[in-house]
């Protein structure tokens, strides 16, 4: 597996309810060997403007060899509401926008999932017990499925990947960090991958394919 690379596009800062600062959680995932990183704080129509324009003030840093995208998750918004925000990150030049899907150990509204899906963020997090229709629909607007390693969302893993494998699904595999210690290294990366039910080439094809889309459609 030595051409694997980490990508990591979901972690949470002390913006949202992680304890690390953007700057410290970044320099661990150097440290990690990470590849590709992007910190997705929660917002909703209470803070989205403040934590974009905070989150925007490390777009040109250099933090070489390693490369970060800022990003969001929009999270417990309604779903009429949830163009609002991706309208406003789109036009602020945040590149990497997800949803807080429909986990089966939150009660996310129903609806979240297709009304993420619909307005075409970049991807979707743990999206619990998604249907055929919705996942279809994913691949057709561009919308990355996420299998996570946080506790309790990845319950739905393999379920998420048995149907999606068929269909040509597009997955990201995320740890969503709230801490530093959170962070894959290679062996949680892959058990991630492998637990969802991804034979090892199946891991290597998601993982190139991720890397090739970040580098070709959103840097
Ligand atoms: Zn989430
Ligand atoms: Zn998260």
């Amino acid at each position: 597996m030595n051409e694997l690379k980490i990508i990591d596009l979901h972690s949470h800062s002390f913006m949202s309810d992680g304890i690390a600062t953007p700057t410290e959680l970044i320099r661990y995932a150097q440290v990690a060997k990470y590849s590709i990183f992007s910190i997705t704080d929660h917002v909703d129509l209470s803070n989205y403007k403040q934590v974009i324009d905070t989150i925007l003030k490390l777009k040109d840093i250099n933090f070489y060899p390693l490369i970060f995208i800022p990003g969001i998750e929009i999270t417990h918004v309604q779903p009429d509401n949830i163009s609002i925000v991706v309208d406003y990150a789109r036009k602020m030049g945040i590149k990497w926008i997800g949803v807080h899907g429909e986990t089966p150990i939150e009660p996310v509204i129903k609806g979240t999932n297709i009304a993420a899906i619909e307005a075409r963020v970049n991807f979707l997090a743990h999206p619990g017990f998604i249907s055929n229709t919705e996942l279809k629909l994913a691949v057709k607007n561009n919308v990355w499925i996420e299998l996570t390693m946080r506790g309790g969302h990845s319950l739905t893993n393999g379920y998420v990947y048995s149907k999606g494998k068929n269909i040509d699904v597009n997955f990201i595999i995320s740890s969503d960090s709230h801490k530093p210690s959170d962070l894959f290294n290679l062996e949680k990366y892959m058990a991630t991958a492998l637990g969802s039910g991804m034979t090892q080439e199946e891991f290597l094809f998601h993982n190139k394919n991720l890397y090739n889309h970040i580098i070709n459609d959103i840097l």
